[in-house]
């Protein structure tokens, strides 16, 4: 499923229709992303207008039209989008196509997990504001993960990175990042750890959201060799510090790749702040970051 900095690597992909008028849409209204989604309302009102601006919100998606229009995209498993010509003809996995005079804007969903959303209305719906902060943002704090370990303390870390209503935009492969960048076992409970390893957590989550969305965000790079992103996916996986082969296990219902050498059960080597980040030694493999992420997309 895609995590912040890919959805944000698609959001980027409609920006050259940002400021162009809408000609006319053509969509599967019958598909399931269209639950609750208005479509014939979609395909009636967007037609004429103008596209005016995006962001992201976590795994969401918000573009904004002129005459007070908003589509909103959740990508689920298998959503993406693209530019194509603009006397393109839509495949049936392009269950919604604005066509625009120089191009066509494509939301394509083979799996069709992604949902559509229409509002209307002069500001961005209520659902949408109402969205927990965003691990890179400003109002991100160690005292509001502090609260959220605390509401979560009996379940897993890696478990409680995953809950989207406390990490908008984490997913597997992020936490399993900030884990093994922070040194910290997925195993243990949220509860477990003392102020110096929460503050750890945070340094590693916002460094971690924030080098991804300046790589794989902007072009699908890659992101730094030293990474665990590179090993994570493989069967043979090694620690990117010193070369250790992986261990894998199900943890908070996913496949969780972690170092058992620098990431101790129960956290009891915490190491300083200045850890996060840097790994010494690297002997990451250079996989492209789009096969990378491909792959354990359909894998894990
Ligand atoms: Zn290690």
């Amino acid at each position: 499923m895609p995590e912040l900095a890919e959805v944000e690597y698609y959001r980027r992909q409609w920006d050259p229709g940002i400021g162009r008028k809408i000609e006319q849409v053509t969509l599967h209204g019958e598909k399931r992303i269209f639950r609750g989604g208005k479509p014939g309302l979609i395909a009636q009102t967007l037609a004429g207008a103008k596209l005016l601006s995006s962001e992201t919100r976590g795994k969401q998606m918000l573009f904004r039209f002129s005459r007070g229009d908003w589509l909103a995209l959740h990508l689920g498993m298998t959503g993406e989008l693209r530019v194509e010509p603009p006397d393109f003809a839509p495949g049936k996995h392009d269950h919604l196509v604005l066509f625009q005079k120089a191009r066509a804007l494509v939301f394509a969903d083979p799996r069709m997990f992604g949902r559509v959303q229409f509002h209307h209305g002069q500001d961005a719906p209520k659902w949408w504001t109402d969205l927990p902060p965003e691990v890179g943002s400003a109002e991100f704090t160690v005292k509001l993960l502090s609260a959220a370990l605390a509401r979560r303390k009996g379940a897993p870390i890696k478990a409680v990175l995953l809950d989207q209503a406390l990490f908008p935009g984490i997913g597997n492969w992020m936490a399993d990042e900030i884990l093994w960048q922070a040194r910290l076992d997925p195993r243990t409970p949220a509860a477990r750890f003392d102020p110096d390893a929460v503050r750890l957590l945070w340094k590693a989550a916002r460094q971690i959201a924030s080098t991804a969305l300046k790589t794989i965000g902007v072009d699908w790079g890659d992101p730094p060799d030293d990474w665990l992103f590179h090993q994570r996916w493989k069967k043979s996986g090694i620690c990117p510090r010193h070369g250790t082969t992986l261990t894998f296990a199900t943890v908070g219902g996913r496949t969780t790749a972690w170092c058992s050498s620098c990431q101790p059960p129960q956290a009891v080597a915490i190491t300083a702040l200045s850890a996060v980040g840097g790994s010494g030694c690297s002997v990451a493999s250079r996989k492209p970051a789009s096969a990378s992420i491909r792959r354990y997309s359909a894998k894990v």
